[in-house]
């Protein structure tokens, strides 16, 4: 048996385990690793930080329902990366985050980017593992099926210099299939089914969860069935179509607030869902929630009898088969509240997205360019994802725009993580458009666009911090100074893009907006579109990156 390297051993094993694109920054001795995958045909996806690739590769995870691989040096290398880790772990995305470390037989004498990553990630992560020149298919295999089995989450290994550079003999891959589903105790499914046929005031609420699970098909024929009003967590929307009937995320408070029975799928009662406690929902609710993690039933609203551990998918089925033959009558007062409800909020957001003033709100903005870009790409087709951060720009974008199918929306997650949204775009690039069998499951895994809307939470319009700093403004006590959160006046983000080769619009008004968005959208080059917004609310970026226009908006 002839041996081979250690970096060629590992880009192997990574071949094996159908790893398709490593994202990373690498230096010596991890380059090899690279080279040796580049040489393999495995995609690497070069950044110049690793905290932006560490989370290019837990969207990667997220949208393609595999981890994502993420490639770095030792010592400041893991420590950028870690911002990955914790948010792959608060997300329950699948990450593998590689990194090199210096020489074994130099570890605790100052060696080169020294640093003890597993005792600083083991918290942290759901395995670390040091890899030897010998487990090297079993180290990243452990790691690999660790990070995607049970509750997606980061997995860690070490590869010492030693390790990297050594020689060694290829041993044995493991296979890792697909991992098992579990479906519920009937008795359970029983229990919830006669729940949900008895409450007066039913909701369905779909969350991220149900879009990694790939849980679409089933929940929608649970809806289509039953008619249950549902509810979609702000990156849950899309598993079912936001243009669904039974669709009322327009009157959300309204349905948190009188909904009787809850079925959750795949969401967690955290600040998303105000903790699943009063005020905003009724006391007296109760929660049937589903999940894969058996920790998380009952977790803050402390009721755990109604939990389901089991797989989405298995576990929809189950219930959709005992519910056979039910359908909620729809003339309820449940209903006719959560219409009216939603009647008054559409017309609402309806009325201030025609609000023509300069410079342009938020919601003037997004519709211009909703409207601009349905013209070219109509949503049905499913032929956009979305990334959006940034606190405001987050919140208000979720109304404005519709999705249609599952995982064409990213925002900043559980974590409120600012400034994941550009390696998430690169990341959804990588996972719709790299030509590979693999390619996340969305519809028809067609080529797609991305669009960036980035607000810069610098300005943090709405809060009660920004009104006092703009009271204290007013009243002169630190008049015409710049806010903490200000990079500048009119910071000209727009350049960015001209740098890197594309092209940059610096826009003011609704039609130079419709004009770059439309420009921007068709080009295939990064496009930067700085949109001003009114003052106060701040001035915002669109983002276009290389043949798919991605959009960002930035406030400064
Ligand atoms: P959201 O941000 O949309 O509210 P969360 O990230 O809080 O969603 O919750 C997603 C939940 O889905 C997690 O608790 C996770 O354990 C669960 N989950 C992920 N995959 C599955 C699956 N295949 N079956 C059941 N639950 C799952």
């Amino acid at each position: 048996m002839s041996s081979s390297s250690g970096a060629a051993l590992i880009a192997q094993a990574l071949q094996e385990l159908g790893v398709k694109v490593i994202f990373g920054l690498v230096g010596i001795p991890v380059v090899q690793i690279a080279e040796e995958a580049i040489a393999l045909g495995i995609r690497f996806i070069a950044f110049r930080n690793e905290q932006a690739a560490s989370y290019a590769a837990t969207a990667y995870g997220y949208l393609t329902g595999k981890p994502g691989v993420c490639l770095v040096v030792g010592g400041p290398g893991v420590l950028h990366a870690w911002a990955g880790i914790g948010n792959a772990s608060a997300n329950a995305f699948p990450l593998l985050l590689l990194a090199g470390s210096s020489e074994t037989h130099l570890v605790t004498k100052g060696a080169f980017q020294e640093m003890d990553a597993i005792t600083l990630l083991s918290p942290h992560t759901k395995i670390s593992i040091r890899s030897t020149i010998d487990s090297i298919p079993e180290s990243l295999t452990n790691a690999y099926k660790t990070a995607w089995y049970g509750r997606g989450g980061p997995t860690f290994v070490d590869l010492p210099a030693d390790v990297i550079q050594g020689d060694g003999e290829k041993t044995m891959a493991y296979a890792v299939p697909e991992p098992p589903k579990a479906a519920s105790d009937p008795e359970k499914i029983r229990v919830v089914a006669q729940l949900l046929k008895s409450a007066k005031a039913p909701l369905v609420i779909v969350g991220k969860g149900a879009a990694y699970a790939q849980a679409e098909s089933v929940i929608r024929k649970l809806i289509d069935e039953t008619r249950i009003p549902f509810l979609p967590t702000p990156m849950g929307k899309g598993v079912l179509p936001d243009s669904h009937a039974s669709n009322i995320a327009s009157a959300r408070s309204t349905a948190l607030k009188g909904a009787d029975v809850v079925l959750i799928l795949g969401a967690r009662l955290n600040w998303i869902l105000h903790f699943g406690d009063e005020p905003k929902w009724n006391s007296a609710v109760e929660i049937c929630q589903v999940d894969i993690s058996a920790e998380e039933l009952g977790k803050n609203n402390g009721d755990a009898s109604l939990g389901i551990v089991g797989d989405i998918k298995v576990v929809t089925s189950q219930l959709l088969n005992e519910l056979e033959g039910w359908q909620y009558d729809t003339s309820s007062d449940f209903v006719r509240a959560l219409k009216a409800s939603e009647k008054k909020n559409v017309a609402k957001a309806a009325k201030s997205a025609k609000v023509d003033s300069t410079p342009m709100t938020y919601e003037r903005t997004f519709d211009v360019i909703r409207e601009t870009i349905d013209a070219i790409s109509p949503v049905e087709d499913g032929g956009v994802v979305y990334v959006s951060e940034g606190a405001n720009t987050m919140d208000k974008s979720r109304s404005a725009f519709n999705v249609e199918h599952p995982r064409l929306r990213l925002d900043a997650g559980t974590y409120a993580t600012m400034g994941v949204g550009l390696g998430y775009a690169i990341a959804a690039h990588c996972a719709y458009n790299l030509p590979s069998p693999e390619a996340a499951s969305g519809p028809e895994s067609s080529r797609k666009k991305v669009v960036c809307l980035e607000g810069d939470s610098a300005f943090g319009e709405d809060s009660d911090a920004w009104l006092e700093m703009q009271r204290n403004t007013i009243e002169g006590k630190s008049k015409g100074a710049l806010r903490s959160s200000s990079l500048g006046w009119e910071v000209g983000y727009e350049n960015i893009a001209k740098m890197c080769g594309g092209k940059g619009y610096l826009v003011r008004t609704p039609e130079e907006l419709a004009k770059a968005t439309e420009e921007g959208f068709k080009a295939n080059v990064p496009v930067v579109v700085n949109v001003i917004i009114q003052a106060g609310q701040a001035q915002k970026l669109e983002f276009a990156w290389q043949n798919n226009s991605k959009k960002a908006k930035k406030d400064s």
